[in-house]
């Protein structure tokens, strides 16, 4: 039952046990690692630390091979449906990874007249790189129009009956992201794909989704993904972009021939094996019902407001997904001082503003996120103490 795959799951994060007066409510910045994520860096230290590609006594070639299984391990992860057309390059994370998109790739890619759809109230990762990339083609005098991804105002997901208007025969790309940092919603994008016509170029960024719940290239039809393996049990440093054999110009990146991150790579495929075996489809229902749990009790608080308090009940498959994380503040108490307030029961959590792109929400809040390891009692004790501040 769920309940015991939970208790085995979470005695394998030693930061976790080993702290059992804190609660750590910040896995949307950055997950805690299992002890078969610390067992991989350290046996790659121990036995096979060496470059990658350069020697051809067996350290380096276990590395080189590393890598390679890392990249096989990311395809399979990612449920991809033609391994053999795609690319995966390794990146330090999801903000370089769009980048990297943006600049190895869109930028060659656009012509004069062309539009691109941007996603103004995601996290700013997922804006900033494709108004830089039509700003740099525009210093060429290549022309781009940059249009607003629509979003529905009542539950916060991407409006596709907006987006299918807006989409003319010059559109070639669209940026999304898959579950939203702040609200926790799930965005909905499996419908984007109908929405844009088979031609548009799909961006997804995953970096709340990689590690949550499973993610499937066969099913979102997307044709790049970005993830940060550090938010998926893995070190920082470690994430990678996927590629399908993309329409128009191949995926290109440059900067392969430096020396990549070994050990980060070598902690990304443990974490994406060890995710593997607990399950992303559990995960999801663990961690999308303990967002439920504290939504509601925040909800019956009138002195909390939670940020899209329409993304709620997890059972209720007509009302959008909360996917582990609940932004929310208090009508009178700072969200800076609430957050100390939180530590001072053990609570570690979000408070600053949170990176979200041109169209959001800018007043402060707190923000929860949740991983597998998080409890039941945890999210409980928090109740407890956000009704003492009510
Ligand atoms: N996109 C989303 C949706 C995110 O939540 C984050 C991290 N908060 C990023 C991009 C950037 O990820 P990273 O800091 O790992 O590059």
């Amino acid at each position: 039952d769920l309940n015991d795959w939970h208790s085995a799951l979470r005695a394998q994060f030693p930061i976790i046990t080993g702290h059992p007066e804190l609660a750590y409510l910040d896995s949307a910045a950055t997950a805690q690692k299992p002890q078969a994520v610390l067992d991989a860096v350290r046996d790659y230290l121990t036995t096979s630390n060496a470059n990658a590609g350069r020697g051809t006594y067996p350290w380096a070639n276990r590395t080189t091979g590393l890598i390679e299984e890392t990249r096989e391990r990311v395809r399979t992860f990612l449920d991809d449906p033609d391994p053999a057309g795609s690319t995966v390059h390794f990146v330090s994370g999801t903000t370089e990874g769009l980048r990297t998109v943006a600049l190895d790739w869109l930028t060659r890619e656009l012509s004069d007249g062309d539009e691109i759809v941007v996603p103004f109230a995601d996290h700013e990762a997922n804006v900033s790189p494709w108004l830089e990339a039509v700003e740099s083609l525009a210093r060429e005098g290549t022309r781009v129009t940059v249009r607003e991804m629509p979003y529905q105002s009542s539950s916060g997901d991407y409006d596709t009956e907006k987006l299918r208007e807006l989409v003319s025969p010059r559109t070639r790309f669209v940026a999304v992201t898959h579950v939203h940092h702040v609200y926790g919603g799930d965005m909905n994008v499996h419908r984007v794909r109908r929405a844009v016509g088979p031609d548009v170029v799909i961006c997804l960024d995953a970096a709340q989704s990689v590690g949550h719940l499973p993610v499937s290239m066969r099913a979102l039809d997307v044709d790049f993904t970005v993830f940060s393996g550090h938010k998926a049990l893995a070190l920082p440093g470690s994430g990678a972009v996927w590629a399908r054999g993309v329409r128009g110009a191949p995926f290109a990146p440059r900067g392969w021939s430096g020396t990549p991150n070994t050990v980060g790579i070598a902690s990304l495929g443990a974490a994406l094996d060890w995710l593997e075996r607990a399950g992303p489809e559990r995960i999801e229902r663990w961690t999308v019902d303990l967002a439920a749990r504290l939504t509601d009790g925040l909800s019956r608080l009138a002195a909390f407001e939670v940020l899209g308090c329409q993304l709620s009940l997890a059972e209720d498959s007509s009302v959008q997904r909360r996917h582990g994380i609940v932004t929310f503040r208090h009508r009178d108490i700072d969200s800076v001082d609430l957050g100390f307030i939180l530590f001072s029961h053990g609570f570690m959590v979000r408070t600053d503003g949170l990176c979200q792109g041109r169209a959001g929400e800018k007043r402060s809040s707190v923000r929860v996120s949740l991983h597998a390891y998080n409890s039941r009692q945890e999210v409980n004790r928090l109740l407890d103490v956000l009704t003492g501040l009510a």
